[in-house]
């Protein structure tokens, strides 16, 4: 290029530069703006919000004050939030713009009444088997794809119900009995069904669904023949009761726990219909309602419990 074409080109990019310099600073200057009007407007809605109909909180401390600034409408939403609540209390009481004690205890009163509200049940839902372990099997129907349909149903309806659902697994994938345990034990469990096929190689004539309740497990014992009895619905199903016996998941349980075996593998018409969505719907459906069933019982048994320890003790 020549000389002056180079100076023309260099120009030409300085006041490119200059012009992308002006640019932002008219940017930055308007998003100023924008902020300000914003802000200026959610301090006249919360002002509006807060005045109008909220608290007694709000109210006095704002008849105290007169004037609101930024930071104590801070203050003000911390007292009515829920988390930070007792901090937005010892703040205003720290600031003596209010009476701290009183806030407080108003505080406390909506705090009360939040832990009073029942908590849901969780039950935590465990299918039989998954990954490499493929649990029992019959030509191509496997026993750990069966457990997950049938888990992933059971969830579905508690969910409904309301109920907090816990899945050891969800996907097709191996997990540990020690696992599935402390998933349970982890959490505040109220209730644990673990869900599986059984297979009996002495006759394909065995067959029908039976639960598992670990030994002296009293109150699993309870939920065991809940569950059972609230198989009634589903014809040609034969209903084998509640046994005992030390599985890992149920002896290891911290929470009251049973296995239900949902039928034999071993026996065609059962392996065929374990295989067949509607007739894991349907098995689903009669758990679901020994689940429900059983969680009544056992929060009637913490009740119970309640009461006792609550009685004024000797004579
Ligand atoms: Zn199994």
């Amino acid at each position: 290029m020549t000389r002056a074409e180079y100076i023309r080109r260099t120009q030409y990019n300085h006041r490119k530069k200059k012009m992308v310099v002006y640019a932002t600073r008219i940017s930055v200057a308007m998003g100023a703006v924008v902020l300000a009007v914003l802000a200026f407007f959610g301090c006249i809605y919360v002002h509006d919000t807060f005045w109008g109909e909220e608290s007694v909180i709000s109210n006095s401390m704002l008849a105290a004050n007169g004037d609101q600034t930024g930071s104590e409408i801070k203050e003000i939403q911390a007292v009515l939030g829920n988390e930070e609540s007792y901090m937005g209390a010892q703040m205003l009481a720290q600031n003596g713009q209010t009476d701290g004690a009183g806030v407080r205890g108003e505080v406390g009163a909506v705090e009360n009444a939040e832990s009073n509200e029942q908590k849901m049940p969780t039950v935590v839902i465990d299918a039989g088997h998954g990954g490499n372990d493929g649990g029992t099997y019959s030509g191509k129907i496997i026993e750990k794809d069966i457990t997950l349909a049938v888990a992933k149903k059971i969830q579905k309806m508690l969910e409904e119900q309301e109920i907090n659902v816990i899945m050891t697994r969800d996907t097709d994938k191996y997990l540990a009995l020690k696992e599935r345990t402390k998933i349970s034990n982890e959490n505040d469990t109220d209730l644990f069904v673990s869900v599986h096929c059984n297979y009996y190689e002495g006759s394909s004539e065995v067959k029908g669904i039976e639960c598992y309740y670990a030994e002296d497990d009293e109150i699993s014992e309870k939920v065991a023949w809940i569950i059972m009895k609230s198989i009634d619905g589903i014809s040609g199903l034969r209903n084998r009761g509640a046994k005992e016996e030390d599985y890992f998941v149920t002896e290891y349980n911290d929470a009251p726990a049973v296995l239900v075996e949902m039928g034999f593998l071993s026996n065609p018409t059962e392996c065929k219909n374990l295989a067949d969505s509607d007739y894991q719907q349907s098995i689903a459906k009669e758990l679901t309602e020994g689940i429900l069933k059983s969680l009544e019982m056992l929060a009637e048994e913490a009740e119970k419990t309640s009461q006792k320890a609550s009685e004024p003790s000797g004579k």
